[in-house]
């Protein structure tokens, strides 16, 4: 059994510790429960003691679990994005962590048109260059933003990255040094449509790190809910 109430306090705790280390407080961190393969009772328990923002990374489980939790939360998602499913979850979501190529910006300004609605989203980046893994190059950044520019129901909100799952998440810091230096030159270049407000970097396994290193917004699942059943 996992005690979620001591897991979110101790959880709470260790963001605190790490923002301090920045000069910055706790609340100047956003943490997205990431809630992929935990039911639903458990997610409304982590609601109601005080998740606000929810992650998941499949289109159909945000679905079924937007439906079900009728509560006031932010849905987040953070997960490949197939183009052909935007339209499930346009509405339903306040940022997409994973516009990572011009076919789903593509969709995702056509779907947004369609309901008469913006949509926020982050550029997914690929810093450590790993095969298995989505993104954009870290090259390729400046000119896919200048590339979407035309896209005018896009709002360009910031940057995410996954880093590579290490022991020691010290390995990796330049993973989130480099984000970090990334969203700083994209911000100098005072694009339209486009805030470098969020740094969506960190899990369980380097959260304090990425922290350290400048991120607002982390992703957790394990810390929170136990290690996943599939
Ligand atoms: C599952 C997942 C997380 C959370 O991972 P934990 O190690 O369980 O904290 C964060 N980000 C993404 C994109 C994920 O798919």
């Amino acid at each position: 059994m996992i005690n979620l109430e001591n897991n979110f306090k101790d959880l709470k705790q260790r963001i605190k510790k790490a923002a301090e280390k920045t000069n910055r407080k706790e609340d100047d961190i956003t943490l997205i429960s990431v809630t992929k393969t935990v039911d639903v009772d458990t997610i409304r328990q982590a609601i109601n003691i005080g998740s606000k923002d929810i992650g998941e990374n499949r289109v159909q489980e945000i679905r079924r679990k937007y439906k079900e939790i009728n509560e006031n939360v932010n849905w987040h998602m953070i997960g490949h994005l197939q183009s052909n499913k935007v339209k499930y979850i346009i509405d339903k979501v306040c940022l997409i962590h994973s516009l990572d190529r011009m076919s789903l910006a593509k969709e995702i300004q056509k779907r947004a048109e369609k309901s008469n609605i913006s949509t926020n989203v982050l550029l997914q980046v690929n810093i450590a260059e790993e095969e298995s893994k989505f993104g954009l190059l870290g090259d390729d950044v400046i000119s896919f933003i200048e590339s979407i520019l035309k896209f005018d129901r896009i709002n360009i909100k910031g940057l995410m990255t996954i880093a590579p799952y290490v022991e020691n998440p010290d390995s990796i810091r330049y993973v989130f040094k480099q984000l970090k230096g990334l969203s700083n030159d994209i911000n100098k270049k005072g694009y339209t449509n486009t805030e470098m407000k969020y740094l969506s970097m960190g899990m369980t396994n380097d959260f304090e790190v990425a922290i350290e290193e400048g991120s607002n917004m982390i992703r957790v699942g394990t810390a929170l809910f136990g290690k996943r059943k599939y």
